[in-house]
Formats: structure tokens, sequence, C-alpha cells
């Protein structure tokens, strides 16, 4: 263990399971030496969320669903009547109704619209707003300030077939981290987005044909495989630590190259 994230503390948002990309981000910064609290949605996800909690010995973890400002507030009470600030908060939220992640955009629901946008998008902004309140205040010596990181994917730039309207939320979510990354700069605290690589989580599960997106970047990423929960871990523990103190407003891809790629390659067979 290092002593990157040595007295460093910080808020988790979207574990879920030990196949999480919050999972995999969680891993590293505790392996550094990060103590860690956790939000979980519901009491249904409790259960996996803090035996998982405790694994990175903590007892910290309490409830809170994004698209419930009041929950919000009261998340962000509960963790300040433990630790009086925090130095990072690791965003990994998405939803929206599976049925309209298939098909076409064109038959985007408003109500659907309006809730992906709230729940991938606007909650970044509500977080941040509490979040960044709690980080502690630039010294003279440059110490203070904090990171927000948040979680995006590829169909914010180009479209992904099924990807739809989350591709539209991410797209606004990845705009929110320069803007957020411009409004919190001058209190030394950096927004960053990771740009993942398609992985087989249950929030992914809910996107129509996964298993062809898995297969098509596997063949066609420039490292020729998809990505993991440790690869994600990893660019998280650098975008969270002073590793990354002069990086803010960057969508930072960890896709196995696979953004850079303009046509099938000639060695993938077809699927
Ligand atoms: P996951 O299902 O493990 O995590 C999604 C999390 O969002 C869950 O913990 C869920 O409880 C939480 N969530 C949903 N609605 C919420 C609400 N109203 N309030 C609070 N929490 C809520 O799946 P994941 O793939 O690890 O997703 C994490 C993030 O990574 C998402 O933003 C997702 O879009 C993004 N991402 C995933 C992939 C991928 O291929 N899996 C690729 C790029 C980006």
């Amino acid at each position: 263990m290092s002593g990157l994230m040595a007295g460093k503390r910080g808020l988790i948002m979207g574990l879920a399971n030990d196949k999480s990309l919050a999972w995999g981000i969680a891993k590293q910064l505790s392996a550094h030496g990060a103590e860690l609290a956790f939000t979980y949605q519901g009491e249904a996800l409790a259960k996996r969320v803090k035996p998982l909690a405790e694994q990175l010995g903590s007892d910290f973890t309490f409830p809170c669903d994004v698209s419930d400002m009041d929950a919000l507030d009261e998340a962000f009470a509960t963790l300040k009547a433990r630790w009086e600030t925090i130095d990072f908060v690791v965003h990994a939220i998405g939803f929206s109704d599976k049925n309209e992640l298939r098909g076409k955009y064109v038959d985007t629901s408003l109500d659907n619209f309006l809730m992906t946008m709230n729940i991938s998008a606007y909650s970044l902004v509500a977080v941040a707003n509490r979040a960044s309140a709690m980080m502690p205040p630039l010294k003279g010596d440059g110490t203070g300030g904090g990171s927000i990181l948040t979680l995006t994917y590829y169909g914010a730039e180009k479209v992904i077939p099924h990807y739809n309207v989350m591709g539209v939320a991410k797209a606004a979510l990845e705009t929110s981290v320069q803007y957020l990354a411009n409004d919190l700069g001058p209190a030394n605290i950096r927004v960053n987005a990771i740009s993942a690589g398609p992985i087989k989580t249950l929030a992914a599960s809910g996107i129509g044909d996964f298993r062809y997106i898995l297969k098509w970047n596997e063949l066609n990423s420039p490292l020729r495989r998809n990505v993991t929960i440790e690869d994600v871990g990893g660019a998280g523990l650098y975008l969270l630590s002073d590793l990354s103190s002069g990086v803010t407003g960057e969508t930072h891809h960890v896709d196995a190259g696979y953004h850079v790629v303009g046509m099938k390659q000639e060695d993938a067979p077809d699927i």
C-alpha cells in the first residue's frame, strides 16, 4: 500500500455490487489509504453495500436517492455529522427506463427524458454543490480543495445503437463537468469524468444488445480487449489523488483506446 490517499476521506455514491465501477474505484482508493463512506440507493441495496464497505474497513454507509433533494440534503447532513470535511466524491450513478434503451431515440418520452437527465446528469450538479461545501478551504500554502469524479460513456460523443437518451444525458454530464470545474476551480476543487468502455454491470444489463457492444469493443479497440473495473479503479485513483493536481474539466477515456478508432479493424472477424 502506498500512502497516496493517506489522510484523505471521501464519499462513494453508486455502489450496487462487486461488479460496479464504483467498487473498482473504491478498492483502489482504500488500498492506497483513503477512508471511505458509501451511499446506497435504497434499503434493498443496503444488504449488498454494507458487507462490501466492511471489506474495505468502513462501517459508514447510509441511504441516498439522488432524485430526491431532501434525501440528498439528509445524506450530506449524515456525512457532516461524523466527518467535518471530505476530500473527494465518486459519482457513479446513472438510470433510464430500460424500455427506452432499445429501439429509437426519436421515440423517447418526455417523462423518461426528464427522469434520465435528472438522475444521470443533474445529480452530479446537486452532489457537487453539497460536496464542495464540505471540502477544506484553500489555504495560502496551496492545501485545501478536493476532487470530484463522475462516470460517463462514449455514447455521449457518438451514436451507439440503443444508448439513446442515456447518450444525451451523458453529453449533459460531460458538459456539466466542464462548467463545474470552472465554478469550483478557484477553491482548488477539481471535477473530472472517466469515460469507461463497456463493462458488464447491473446498469449495463438494461442496455439493448449490450453483448454485441462488448464484443465489438473487444475486437475493435487498439488494445483488442475490454476494460475491467480494475482499469477504471487505477484511473480513478489518479484523478482523485494529488497525482492529477493540475487536471480538471477533463473526460478521461479508459476504454482500451476505442474512442480513437474510426472504423472496423482489418483483423476483426464478423460478429
Ligand atoms: P451499477 O448498476 O453497478 O451502478 C449504477 C448505480 O447507480 C447503482 O448503484 C444504482 O443504485 C445507482 N443509482 C441509480 N439510480 C439512482 C438514484 N436515483 N439514486 C442513487 N443512486 C442511483 O452500474 P455501473 O455500470 O457501475 O454504473 C456506474 C456508472 O458508470 C453509471 O453512471 C454508468 O452510466 C457509468 N458507466 C458504465 C459503463 C458500463 O459499461 N458499465 C460504461 C461507462 C460508464
